[in-house]
């Protein structure tokens, strides 16, 4: 994919000479754990292109991240000392360790550093300061550096030390990752090919009403799935039996309708629908048209009537942003709506016909099992804060690294 946009607004890599310089790198090292074993390393070979940038024009490279929701100060099970292996690992070179990100442990570890060597530090969210952005804790950290690179959209949602406060402190770039992730997003989402359309899905609606809002006015076809779209049918004067269903929400779920209608966004809901008695691998299905389900029936897919009419709007759109999964597709049979749309988006990209972006740890975990996530034209990992990015929030990680908020260098 080589669509990008200029991103003249924030400074990156481009814009700083590292050589001699402690380089503070915030990085998403939140990998999934498994009994001290990392069982994911997606995140961790996402960065390294940026240490090995930063490492190679001699910038002293010092890792920080989080991992793990750690609540009482220091644990094992959330220490970083296994990842740190997994970088060495990856390089191939050494990577030091240091056992607390501030105070004397970490001053001596990076003064002990030659140009282009490699640090990581200790679990940031050790402190609970980290989450509450508390200044004498960023004031810690800056110490440690000359200037600040943050790597990790991912957690670019959180204003906390290591992902917001160190940027108004230090001179604060965008690494290689971060600044991969605002291009793609920027550019497809700002100035996409039209006709634009969004596919969401999943469990509940109250989740993602900020986003349906915004969506419907950017978007000019926008279909809506998965139990979410429950709330919808239900709010149209559907009988939608023992569907999953948030019938509290049925005003706010009629007031979106209509402001669909104002935004000339062609708000598209399911018209037939995979249903069972019993939430089950294998469960006896039926396919059944949206106005006949049945009192003990439940909605978990979407039908192939739907499959069809989803596929039309692909074929018709030139740009799809995609987030949750329009059925229950961690049980099969009802996986089957998910993974259709899944791949015919996949060839349509391929064929250049529609640029694909999707996000969200279901949605990467649908198209991985759909065999479709090399073909689209861009996966966010980041879960929140690619979310957060499709609402219109301003992201205080993202805000920080803009030149007119870093004056300093
Ligand atoms: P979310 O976290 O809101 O994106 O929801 C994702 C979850 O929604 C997945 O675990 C799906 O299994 C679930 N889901 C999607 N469609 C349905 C449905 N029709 N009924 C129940 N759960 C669903």
């Amino acid at each position: 994919m080589t669509r990008s946009a200029p991103l003249s607004v924030f400074r990156t890599l481009d814009d700083v000479d590292v050589a001699g310089k402690r380089v503070l790198v915030r990085a998403d090292l939140n990998v999934p754990m498994d009994d001290s074993r990392i069982s994911d390393t997606t995140r961790i070979e996402r960065i390294i292109v940026n240490i090995q940038e930063i490492s190679e024009k001699k910038g002293k490279v010092i890792l920080l991240s989080h991992l793990g929701r750690p609540k009482n100060g220091p644990d094992a099970k959330n220490s970083l000392k296994p990842v740190a292996v997994e970088i060495e690992r990856q390089l191939g070179r050494y990577v030091a360790f240091a056992s607390n990100c501030i105070g004397g442990v970490a001053k001596s570890a990076v003064e002990a550093m030659q140009d282009g060597d490699i640090l990581l530090l200790e679990n940031t969210r050790f402190h609970a300061a980290e989450t509450k952005n508390d200044p004498a804790f960023v004031e810690a950290l800056a110490e440690l550096g000359d200037i600040y690179v943050n790597d990790a959209f991912s957690t670019a949602h959180r204003a906390h030390a290591s992902t917001e406060g160190l940027a108004h402190k230090l001179p604060a770039y965008a690494g290689r990752s971060m600044q991969h992730e605002l291009e793609m997003l920027t550019s497809m989402l700002a100035d996409p090919k039209r006709p634009l359309a969004a596919i969401v899905g999943g469990a509940k609606v109250s989740t993602k009403f900020e986003l349906l809002g915004n969506l419907m006015r950017r978007v000019e076809y926008l279909f809506v799935g998965g139990g979410m779209a429950n709330t919808f049918l239900e709010a149209n004067g559907k009988q939608i039996g023992k569907s999953l269903c948030e019938k509290k929400f049925a005003d706010i779920a009629r007031q979106l309708i209509a402001d669909a209608e104002g935004a000339n966004c062609k708000l598209v809901l399911p018209i037939d629908a995979v249903v069972a008695t019993r939430f089950e691998a294998n469960a006896r299905t039926k396919v059944v048209d949206i106005d006949a389900i049945g009192e003990e029936e439940m909605i978990l897919d979407i039908g192939p009537r739907t499959i069809s009419q989803v596929v039309g709007l692909l074929a018709s759109a030139r740009t799809l942003v995609w987030n949750g999964p329009v059925g229950a597709f961690e049980v099969p049979p009802f996986h089957t709506g998910t993974l259709s749309i899944a791949k015919v988006a996949a060839q349509l990209t391929k064929v250049g016909a529609l640029d694909t972006i999707a996000g969200g740890g279901d949605t990467i975990a649908a198209l991985n099992q759909a065999g479709a996530t090399q073909d689209f034209t861009y996966v966010s990992t980041a879960g929140g804060a690619f979310l957060e990015w499709l609402e219109g929030k301003r992201l205080p990680g993202v805000e920080a690294l803009r030149l007119s908020t870093t004056a300093k260098s």
